[in-house]
């Protein structure tokens, strides 16, 4: 029937991870996720390349063999439906998890098919579903987006590229080499030190050569159907403009966790409340897993740091239940 030991919120690899776990220990578990398997890398830019060597993207004990150190989307993609496909485990895709609520021992979770109960549930739902906004007049006009997938769509055209972190920086790397007139705007006097370090000389030099334009210290004030405004420290610029790619990253669904119950303190950086020996939040037996419970430090975690996250939600869910 719909009851589990276990049931974990997020197909991402942490909550794979934390699927293998439960099985490792005996324990029944399902997996809800609300888009594809590994949704999240789904939606990386298609040619995108890990910061991380493949070992450190490992999980349930299983060897990331690639030919290069770091991986590409594409390999992880197959890795991660590999590793879901040898254990077996249960995960229901496309299927959004809408309210968890507990009732005595148990939570009552529903989803947009179903409904259950378990004795567990791990909140693994990462932070990419909400981008973190602009807050301009223009912003939602069709040419703004905050996701980039292909350079190919952006050859001959003015793109705006706003932020200086890896994602905008391969973007305005990836169009400047299919043809696009890029322009970065970064609110900062640098490109980030976070950037890859073997692509962070290569937009420099591209900056250096006049390739790729820059305002630093600068800001996107407004965006028309054909221009974009930029506060820079020599005043006011307005510039052609057919592409703005708003590259300033994504926070957590603050809102889905306080609904079912987490408490979020209102200040920056609004990390979730939780015991970071245990990852159980301030409901018994609700745990956080994964890049979610760094709230507004998405730099925080990542699937190096955060995998060993599943281990330990289910020894202490294991101890505490004995
Ligand atoms: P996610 O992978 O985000 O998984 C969360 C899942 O929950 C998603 O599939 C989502 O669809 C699902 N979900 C959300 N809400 C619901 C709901 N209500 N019901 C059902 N399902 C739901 N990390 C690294 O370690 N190395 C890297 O090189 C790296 N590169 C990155 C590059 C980019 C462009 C970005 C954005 C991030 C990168 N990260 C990297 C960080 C990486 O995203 C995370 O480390 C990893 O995805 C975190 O895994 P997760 O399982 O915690 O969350």
């Amino acid at each position: 029937d719909n009851f589990f030991d276990v049931l974990i919120i997020g197909a991402g690899p942490i909550g794979i991870a934390c699927g293998i776990e439960a099985q490792k220990a005996g324990l029944s578990h399902i997996i809800i996720e609300k888009g594809c398997l590994v949704n999240s890398l789904y939606h990386y830019p298609v040619n995108m390349t890990f910061f991380s060597s493949s070992e450190k993207l490992e999980i349930g004990d299983t060897p990331f063999v690639t030919t290069l150190p770091k991986p590409k989307r594409a390999e992880a993609l197959e890795y991660y439906r590999r590793v879901n496909a040898k254990f077996l485990l249960n995960t229901h895709l496309f299927e959004e998890v809408t309210h968890v609520k507990k009732t005595g021992d148990y939570f009552e979770v529903s989803s947009s098919k179903n409904n259950y109960r378990a004795k567990a549930v791990i909140v693994a739902t990462g932070f990419y579903d909400i981008p973190m906004l602009l807050d301009v007049p223009g912003e939602d006009l069709p040419k703004v987006s905050h996701y980039y997938h292909d350079p190919h769509y952006y050859a001959n055209q003015h793109v705006l590229v706003v932020g200086a972190s890896n994602s905008s920086v391969d973007a305005a790397l990836e169009t400047y080499r299919k043809g696009a007139k890029v322009t970065l705007v970064v609110r900062g006097k640098e490109i980030s030190p976070r950037v890859k370090y073997w692509v962070k000389p290569d937009i420099e030099n591209r900056i250096a050569f006049r390739e790729i334009d820059v305002y630093y210290d600068s800001a996107i004030t407004a965006i028309g159907t054909d221009d974009v405004t930029l506060k820079t420290p020599t005043g006011p610029v307005k510039l052609k403009n057919d592409f703005v790619l708003a590259l300033t990253g994504y926070r957590p669904n603050f809102d889905f966790l306080r609904k079912i119950g987490i408490d979020i303190p209102e200040e920056a950086p609004m990390i979730p409340v939780h015991d970071p020996e245990t990852m159980e939040t301030n409901i018994a037996n609700l745990y956080l897993a994964g890049v979610v419970c760094g709230g507004l430090n998405t730099h925080l975690w990542f699937i190096e740091n955060s995998r060993v996250h599943a281990e330990m939600i289910i020894k202490h869910f294991q101890a505490s239940n004995a």
